[in-house]
């Protein structure tokens, strides 16, 4: 067995540890350029923390909260046009995965020169301004990944930066800012982190590393399955306990550690159409979807589809789908001629070749069919 294994990202992780942290800001410069959506890292007081721990430190800021959900390539270069005009020694994003992938862009779109349409080329120089994140989602891993993925309308879909220079170089993971993240929302990027997970298993370029790691958080996200499930009935984020969202940060984690190493597979890519021609949430999307590609694995290669099954405790992967089914509720209608572009747009991409079980183009189709009956 050969295999690499590379995440240099340094994470702090539990309640309070930006404040608990603060000097440590100032050894990444004089001048900050926060990153982040609109309202949520107010809201959940994230930000706060941050630009406490920040004149703490001595460190001057400033803010850029113009990143949209899925964000676009515009919004990108205007960050890392934000952050020159500031003179901004580093970026610090705070939020979910929108805010976090755009921060890489922006760092590496700050140190130096790339034209659109080498954006996604993987040639750059070894510029990047240093990255300090802060997630307040439990599920996209972004904070110790090297993917920026970013809307690409020239590609209809969502494309990738995909680089070593743009891992974070500090995490700081602290549970307490998802206590009064939506419900839904709170599902929805718990399936995200699930899909990493098991897709990681499902790559081609999987190791002993990362299925140690993968297998450790499938049973971590297992573990909050009553509480989601619970939470759904409700509507209220406080149903997941503090303990249970400090084990789904530690789920995204490690579905960001292993996908760092693996990739994702057609699951991902099919989502990605959802995501950019539906506004399905990414979580969301890839939640639907991942069932019916279990069941596809179990049967051109049932081993490789019983030990993903084992980590999550389930004998066959049909009650696996029909957990995914309950806590993905009411599916969104989806018609047969959108399907069949998404097929060819998913067989086209990339991801395809991080698959051990590769599904043909019709494959894709009957996946999609099969996640929307
Ligand atoms: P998101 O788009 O970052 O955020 C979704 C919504 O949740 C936003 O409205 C946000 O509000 C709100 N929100 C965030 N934190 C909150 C909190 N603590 N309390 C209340 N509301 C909160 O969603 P996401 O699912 O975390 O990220 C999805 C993106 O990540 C996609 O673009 C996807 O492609 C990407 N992704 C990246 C990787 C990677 O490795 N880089 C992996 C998987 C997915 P505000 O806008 O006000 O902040
Ligand atoms: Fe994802």
């Amino acid at each position: 067995m050969n295999y690499e294994y590379l995440m240099p990202t340094k994470v702090i992780f539990g309640r309070n540890c930006i404040a608990q942290h603060s000097a440590l800001f100032k050894t990444f410069g004089k001048k900050a350029l926060i990153v982040t959506g609109a309202r949520s890292a107010r809201e959940n007081g994230s930000q706060k923390d941050v630009t406490d721990a920040l004149k703490e430190a001595g460190v001057d800021y400033s803010v850029f909260d113009k990143v949209m959900s899925n964000p676009t390539i515009p919004c990108v270069y205007e960050g890392a046009a934000a952050a020159k005009e500031q003179g901004a020694d580093f970026i610090i994003a705070i939020g979910g995965g929108s805010p976090m992938d755009a921060g890489k862009a922006i760092a590496l779109l700050a140190a130096q020169d790339i034209a659109p349409e080498a954006l996604f080329s993987g040639n750059y120089e070894n510029k990047v301004l240093p990255m300090v994140f802060v997630p307040t989602t439990a599920g996209t891993g972004s904070e110790v990944t090297q993917y920026s993925i970013l809307t690409n309308d020239a590609a209809q879909s969502k494309t990738s930066i995909a680089s070593p220079l743009i891992f974070p170089t500090l995490a700081f993971a602290d549970a307490k800012y998802m206590e009064c993240l939506p419900v839904q929302t709170t599902v929805n990027t718990a399936a995200d982190a699930l899909s990493h997970l098991v897709e990681g298993m499902l790559s081609s370029r999987a190791s002993l590393l990362s299925d140690t790691l993968a297998a450790k958080g499938i049973g971590l996200f297992t573990a909050c399955l009553p509480e989601l499930l619970n939470a759904l009935k409700t509507g209220s984020p406080a149903g997941v306990s503090p303990e249970a969202r400090e084990r789904l940060l530690q789920a995204s984690l490690l579905g960001g550690m292993v996908i760092a190493q693996t990739g994702t597979t057609v699951v991902h890519a099919m989502g990605y159409s959802l995501t950019y021609f539906r506004d399905i949430d990414h979580g969301r999307a890839n939640g639907l979807l991942l069932g019916a590609y279990l069941e596809f694995v179990e049967q051109h290669d049932p081993e490789l589809a019983r030990r993903v099954l084992h980590a999550a405790g389930y004998p066959q992967s049909r009650p696996f789908r029909e957990m995914l089914a309950l806590l993905m509720g009411e599916r969104e209608a989806v018609g047969a001629e959108e399907i069949a572009r998404y097929a060819k747009i998913a067989a086209g991409s990339k991801n395809m070749g991080n698959c051990v079980a590769k599904p043909t183009e019709e494959e894709i189709l009957q996946l999609y069919q099969r996640s929307f009956a």
